[in-house]
């Protein structure tokens, strides 16, 4: 689309002003936040939804009979079938509202511990984020069932040839993330999932990266789990979504026991709640679910598409400044890649130069990015990673490059 076209759609000076944080200063610099693949930053949409929550009808839900309690499971319920549109799933209980991302994982980790034997097989990919690893060894550690792993290129791409050997009649499960946390790649996962399901696989993507860039639609996907974290897509810290598919989510037992998840308890038997309750034990984090519903709201009302074509608009620009810099190294090179940036500067280790970006009030990321086998596979201890919102700007990046040319100066 047109760099015209852009700048009449997307207003970023405007969107800027929703988020009070990016007014703040660090090390007496204005903040320049770049690290937005490890937590996204918070609309005051969302923030005013969070203090309305708490001043006005604060309650434990599905429980009461008073009013709060009604107030609190109505705007809770609400958020689900927000999340439930968004993701376009077919029915509001296959939304089950988690901690997270990792909570996700470790639900149907746990689950699926009591549908597999000795011999099965499980296929992950080479582009895991640590939590899509480690809940996929133990479960293999306690039933016998075996990893097996998609191998990437340099360039940051799985190879599809080689996931094709892996599938056979034993393969279970398959576990990908829809877009590498450590390298950007947007992974094939509409080819993934249809391989998988030809041999009777069950499919599982981590879409932690891809929520705040993409708008998945789970039945076109026919995707048999998805999950997600608010907090990367401008919402808080400590809720997030598990998608199943009802025939999945049946099949699999509880995870924890507790209140809320049951139908009837006696010392003899227990019954388990239907769908979603069976998965949601205990007091849910219901302020997080309805701020949650805020953020997908928020970012609806700024619209998908605007915001991929203004943060690949991001990228591109970026990168070109990047690769004229001496000595530098882009890891993660895919054709189809998000906006995050991975990289080293010759040996100069990754915290010195986000050390020294820190104290100019720009916020990167160093180190292993939880994504260890990538890491080893380039043999690189870490990358300095910058990572782009559509609440970024190319000024910004300007800025973020002439920091790093000073702190290059000063460290070589
Ligand atoms: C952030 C992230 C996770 C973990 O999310 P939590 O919110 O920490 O549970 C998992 N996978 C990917 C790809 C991520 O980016």
């Amino acid at each position: 689309m047109s760099e015209a076209l852009s700048h009449t759609t997307f207003n970023v000076k405007q969107i800027r002003k929703d988020f009070p944080i990016l007014k703040r200063k660090v090390n007496g610099k204005p903040l320049i936040y770049f690290d937005n693949a490890a937590t996204s930053q918070t609309p005051q949409q969302v923030i005013d939804t969070i203090v309305d929550y708490y001043s006005n009808y604060n309650a434990n839900i599905h429980r009461g009979v008073h009013a709060l309690s009604q107030e609190a499971t109505d705007a809770y319920e609400q958020a689900r079938i927000k999340i439930q549109k968004h993701f376009n799933a077919a029915k509001a209980y296959e939304i089950i509202f988690t901690s997270g991302t990792t909570h996700g994982i470790n639900l149907v980790a746990n689950g699926f511990s009591s549908l597999l034997k000795k011999g099965d097989e499980i296929i992950v990919s080479a582009l895991e984020h640590h939590s899509n690893i480690v809940p996929w060894q133990m479960l293999c550690e306690s039933t016998g069932a075996v990893l097996k792993v998609i191998p990437m290129n340099t360039n940051g791409d799985l190879v599809l040839s080689e996931f094709d050997k892996l599938l056979n009649q034993n393969t279970k499960l398959v576990f990908v993330n829809h877009i590498s946390n450590a390298l950007g790649t947007i992974n094939p996962i509409e080819t993934i999932i249809e391989k998988a399901h030809k041999v009777g696989a069950a499919v599982l993507v981590d879409g932690a990266q891809s929520c705040p860039h993409i708008k998945p639609d789970v039945q076109a996907l026919d995707v048999d789990f998805y999950v997600c974290s608010a907090h990367k897509i401008c919402g808080p810290t400590g809720i997030g979504m598990l998608y199943g598919k009802e025939e999945w989510l049946k099949k699999l037992p509880p995870y924890q026991g507790g209140g809320e998840m049951i139908a009837e308890v006696s010392f003899e038997k227990t019954t388990y709640a239907d769908l979603p309750h069976k998965f949601e034990a205990g007091t849910p984090n219901v302020c997080g679910g309805i701020a949650f519903g805020a953020a997908i709201d928020y970012m609806n009302s700024i619209g998908f598409d605007a915001i991929v074509q203004y943060e690949h608009e991001l990228l591109v620009y970026a990168t070109k400044q990047l690769q004229n810099i001496e000595g530098l190294t882009i890891y993660g090179t895919s054709e189809h890649k998000t906006s995050v940036i991975s990289f080293n500067v010759g040996n100069i280790h990754p915290y010195d130069i986000g050390t020294i970006l820190d104290k100019m009030g720009i916020a990167v990321r160093t180190g292993h990015h939880c994504a260890q086998p990538i890491m080893d596979f380039y043999k690189i201890p870490g990358t300095i990673r910058a990572s782009f919102m559509f609440y970024n700007t190319k000024e910004e990046i300007d800025i973020f490059i002439s920091a790093l040319k000073k702190a290059i100066l000063m460290l070589s």
